[in-house]
């Protein structure tokens, strides 16, 4: 049987040979483990195969990660899942960064919610990059006024976008929305030096991490090719 530490194996490898195809150095790639649905001792498995940044989209289940975890302090916790207006405090208690930023409303929250004894919040703002009418996720017609507020909070750091493309198998269709959002993040730069703190594209994962490090991401989440198939939400 494949334990948790071969499979990260195989993604590493996965990651160094589309770096290398693209012409990327992999250690500039942030390899993010997306623990949803898994048990804590997954987590601690991952984490000694050499994981130390944790994603997680439903906040009841995290938080009881988080605390049978709290003894380990290198640990980054990562909420990547749709979040509701009145869920904002423990996310900005617990959490290290936020993926799924998708209105203002929400970010001010965090703002105020995130304790002065931590450090600034890290976000990234979703966009809706295939435009579907059912997913979250800003319009990169929305995005500039989005950024330029969210860049103003004192308490949130801005680090850049995600983005969850629509499934398919074919490497030139992965590539598309890809190219799209590093376009979105290189103009979005290009016209706004108030947005230089912007770093990160989050964006691939474990059907698609190749044309994600194709396409310049920074930040792939991959949860089934590092822990297996997870349990249905709860
Ligand atoms: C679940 C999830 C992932 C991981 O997906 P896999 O296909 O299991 O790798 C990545 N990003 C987000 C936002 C998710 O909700």
């Amino acid at each position: 049987m494949m334990t948790i530490a071969d499979n990260l194996n195989q993604v590493m490898s996965r990651i160094r040979q589309a770096a290398a195809e693209a012409g990327r150095n992999a250690e500039q790639i942030t390899l993010l483990a997306v623990s949803k649905g898994h048990p804590t001792l997954s987590i601690k498995q991952a984490y000694q195969a050499g994981c130390r940044q944790f994603g997680e989209n439903y906040l009841q289940d995290a938080l009881a990660k988080i605390n049978d975890l709290s003894h380990i302090d290198d640990i980054q916790w990562h909420f990547i899942g749709p979040l509701q207006s009145n869920k904002t405090r423990k996310v900005a208690e617990n959490f290290d960064w936020v993926h799924s930023i998708d209105r203002l409303k929400i970010a001010n929250r965090l703002n105020a919610d995130r304790p002065p004894d931590l450090k600034p919040l890290n976000l990234c703002l979703q966009v809706n990059i295939d435009d579907e009418a059912s997913k979250s996720g800003v319009t990169p017609v929305e995005l500039t006024e989005l950024a330029l507020a969210v860049s103003k909070l004192p308490r949130i750091r801005l680090r850049g976008l995600m983005t969850i493309p629509r499934a398919t198998d074919s490497l030139a269709e992965q590539r598309k929305p890809f190219q799209r959002l590093r376009q979105l993040f290189n103009e979005l730069r290009a016209a706004h030096p108030q947005l230089s703190t912007m770093d990160t594209l989050s964006m691939g994962m474990s059907g698609d991490l190749e044309a994600a490090i194709l396409e310049g991401a920074t930040l792939l989440r991959v949860g089934t090719d590092i822990f297996g198939p997870r349990q249905a939400a709860r």
